[in-house]
């Protein structure tokens, strides 16, 4: 673990720990350069199924710069060009898009799409599917959707008690991609129990990003009084962050900016830790810590639990549409 201090105040008792790695994750980047460089190549506006990532300020950016976001896909007109959103979409959304002759760019994040291909490998074998996670998320609706026929979805240890599949032998499980990782640790113990011959994915399905941000949590919690994990309400893996805190009992807020911070919660807090969800961008996270500072929180020091440098290519159909389009420079991408 390094720790860098960022600015000091020798008089200071009051510290911010600013944890790395925090913020945006590798799909995150991804999915803001798809719209990002749809709207520069194709002009406004560019439409986008649901919330790209779940950030409000990044949304709102987009939305300023002519990005449309709608619920479903008859709120696009027939032809125009549409962005699937990093959590992913069922093979339902894609037929209906088909439906449409809309122009699609798929910005499902990879890491959510290897959950699909399981699901759908998974299927294909006979597996009874039973996914773990949360199922009003988006991304847990779109994996679903690859074989909702065969596939259950529980979130609590009492649902899979309470599982019936045709074939206990022949049952396999899926994850979504930001759980906390205790959580479904005792999620997968509970079903290794019910179905001793179950079937899972090769590697985890929680992703990197997720378990990174969890684990400089778990390990800088304990030395602060407060957690402020930066995020959107509806942001699956900053609420997950939030837990985590607690669950170590150290207090912990969701907060969207320094606008939504208490002043009550910083009494009698002489150390602060600050992290923030895998879509919530950098600037909010500074804010934070200048909104902190201004409070006499005098020295920030970045504490780097461990490195992270994955990077995503694009997807073709943005790669084929920067090749063929004019408007498009070079420098902007
Ligand atoms: S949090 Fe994980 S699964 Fe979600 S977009 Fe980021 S890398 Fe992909």
């Amino acid at each position: 673990m390094n720790t860098s201090t960022i600015e000091t105040s020798e008089s200071s008792t009051k510290r911010v720990l600013l944890l790395k790695p925090r913020g945006f994750c590798a799909g995150v980047v991804r999915a803001i350069d798809i719209v990002q460089i749809a709207l520069d190549t194709f002009g406004a506006p560019i439409y986008v199924r649901k919330e790209i990532v779940h950030n409000s300020y990044v949304v709102n950016d987009l939305a300023k710069k002519g990005a449309i976001f709608v619920n479903e896909l008859d709120e696009v007109p027939e032809g125009a060009r549409v962005i699937y959103s990093a959590h992913g979409v069922s093979p339902a959304v894609r037929e209906a898009a088909k439906g449409r002759g809309l122009k699609v760019i798929d910005a499902t994040c990879p890491l959510v799409t290897k959950v699909h291909v399981e699901a759908i490998k998974f299927a294909k074998q006979g597996y009874s599917l039973v996914l773990v996670g949360h199922r009003d998320h988006e991304e847990v609706e779109g994996t679903q959707g690859e074989a909702p026929d065969v596939t259950q979805v529980v979130s609590t240890v009492e649902e899979v008690e309470a599982l019936v599949v045709p074939d206990p032998d022949k049952v396999a499980y899926l994850t979504q991609t930001t759980l906390s990782l205790s959580e479904a640790g005792i999620m997968i113990d509970a079903l290794k129990k019910k179905f001793p011959n179950i079937a899972g994915p090769k590697s985890q399905d929680i992703c990197y990003a997720t378990e990174n941000r969890q684990t400089a949590v778990k390990n800088v919690a304990h030395g602060a009084d407060l957690v402020l994990v930066v995020g959107s309400a509806n942001s699956s893996n900053s609420n997950r962050l939030v837990e985590v805190s607690k669950n170590l009992d150290t207090n912990s807020y969701l907060i969207d900016s320094a606008d939504a911070i208490d002043p009550v919660w910083l009494e009698g807090v002489k150390t602060v830790a600050v992290t923030a969800g895998a879509s919530a961008p950098e600037v909010l996270v500074s804010e934070v810590v200048e909104y902190l500072q201004a409070k006499g929180f005098g020295s920030v020091d970045e504490v780097e639990v461990m490195p992270e440098n994955v990077r995503f290519g694009l997807p073709p159909e943005i790669v084929q549409a920067i090749a063929s389009a004019p408007r498009m420079s070079v420098a902007a991408v």
